[in-house]
């Protein structure tokens, strides 16, 4: 009985029956280095939490009051807005991302149907859409029935920057009190402005983002949406490139996924394809002659080798480039096509027959999978609750499987990165059997 009591729980009911003490060396050691290398072991002294409110914690007698918690996402009893007086609007903006238009289906239909608002608007092309004086559209549940069935975004989206203070005005004139922005770190960005241009003005629009980002990089949430359906079809493309190299004679498979300055679309789907040999992100440095010594060696011990590159991976052995795209971000050198050379020459003295695989766009295209479709839905409504209890400047996402509501400020200070000490990686070097640096 109390075992099934989760408020009963003890320390000693959590404790794992040991067959005795521990003293044979790992020999992972080989594979995660020794102690001193810092990667990541567990600490047997550490102990992850059972409870996760400060409600939990205060039931068990623990005052816990002073930690830092987040507020929880959700429906509130007390609203700031009258939903029948509220005109939502919704924009999406930076790049395409399985999901975005799951996320406006579920706005609109919470926003209607479980608050009975007003009206929904849609305003296109992003920030653009809300400076470039053009009629936004008019989302009804009729509008948007089937629209989670197709990838991309029915409102369009954009790059580039646009003045908050024309944007503001923009959702005066049309009465809009509540705006969710759906996009990255510069759309996040985007809407600490245009709440701060609220703010000073005085006007009561609640701003609240859902974080979109293919890339994973939003930090102190658990994933962003369409992220498992990017890494599900990244890991087809590894699939492919594993059956054409292992079909051809000292055969190679070079696959480019995205991940500009975070690997976990190649982390993950690595470890979904299995049989891939090294793979390479921005987080982990490597060489070109450790990679071509690393691949040389596989040819040699199994007749062909697999090679995952995220795009922002290995930048330094690259010309440097200053370019950036309308919204300033720095563009990439291409380190897929750099690699495709470098091992064709590098390994020049064997018979070789290298396939190179970009899926890149055929990545960010598709429908949400069902994963994704219920955190769309579920991300939706929580945001949808947050700006009728009257928040703003904020974004939602679950954290260890909770919703919570955050200052956008906090998102946007800094950003989620595989961490090369963390067990993510650690799964990553168990799988393709790659030195800790190449
Ligand atoms: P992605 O993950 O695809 O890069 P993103 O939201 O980061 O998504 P961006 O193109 O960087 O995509 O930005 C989208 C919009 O946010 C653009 O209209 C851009 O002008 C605006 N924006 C970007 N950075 C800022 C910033 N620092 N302040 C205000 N607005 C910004
Ligand atoms: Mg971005």
């Amino acid at each position: 009985m109390r075992l099934s009591d989760l408020q009963a729980i003890t320390h000693e009911d959590l404790l794992i029956t040991r067959l005795g003490p521990r003293t044979v060396e790992t020999p992972l050691q080989e594979l995660l280095g020794n102690r001193q290398e810092s990667v990541h072991y567990v600490t047997e002294t550490d102990r992850v939490l059972v409870d996760d409110t400060l409600g939990m914690a205060k039931n068990r007698g623990v005052d816990a009051a002073d930690l830092p918690a987040f507020n929880p996402g959700g429906p509130r009893r007390q609203l700031f807005f009258d939903p029948s007086e509220v005109t939502a609007a919704i924009v999406t903006c930076g790049g395409l991302c399985p999901g975005l238009n799951n996320v406006i289906r579920a706005l609109v239909l919470h926003l209607r149907h479980a608050y009975g608002c007003r009206d929904v608007l849609g305003f296109r092309n992003g920030y653009q859409g809300l400076a470039d004086g053009s009629e936004p559209l008019r989302l009804t549940p009729d509008l948007v029935r089937d629209i989670h069935t197709r990838g991309g975004t029915i409102l369009g989206t954009s790059r580039g920057s646009q003045d908050p203070a024309t944007m503001i005005d923009t959702l005066v004139a049309h009465k809009v009190n509540a705006l969710f922005v759906v996009g990255g770190d510069g759309t996040l960005r985007g809407a600490q402005m245009l709440a701060a241009e609220a703010a000073r003005r005085g006007l009561p629009i609640a701003v609240v983002g859902v974080p979109k980002t293919i890339d994973n990089d939003i930090p102190w949430i658990d994933h962003s949406f369409g992220f498992q359906t990017a890494y599900a079809r990244a890991a087809e493309s590894i699939q492919a490139a594993h059956t054409e190299a292992s079909s051809g004679v000292n055969g190679i498979g070079l696959v480019k996924l995205m991940g500009r300055h975070s690997g976990f679309i190649a982390a993950h789907a690595t470890l979904v394809a299995q049989g891939v040999d090294f793979t390479l992100i921005p987080e982990v440095p490597f060489t070109l002659d450790g990679l071509l010594d690393g691949v040389r060696k596989k040819l040699a011990n199994q007749g062909h080798a697999v090679v995952v590159v995220a795009e922002g991976a290995g930048q330094d052995l690259l010309p440097p480039s200053t370019a950036t795209d309308p919204s300033g971000n720095r563009k990439l050198g291409d380190i897929g096509a750099f690699l495709r050379e470098q091992l064709t020459e590098g390994l020049s003295d064997l018979p070789l027959s290298l396939r190179y695989i970009d899926p890149g766009y055929a990545i960010r295209s598709v429908p949400a999978n069902a994963f994704d479709a219920v955190y769309c839905t579920r991300l939706a409504q929580a945001a949808t609750h947050a700006a009728m209890a009257g928040f703003t400047s904020v974004m939602v996402g679950s954290r260890r499987g909770r919703f919570i509501n955050l200052p956008i400020a906090l998102a946007t200070a800094t950003s989620n990165h595989v961490d090369p000490h963390g067990d993510l990686w650690m799964a990553v070097l168990e799988t393709t059997g790659q030195p800790l640096s190449l």
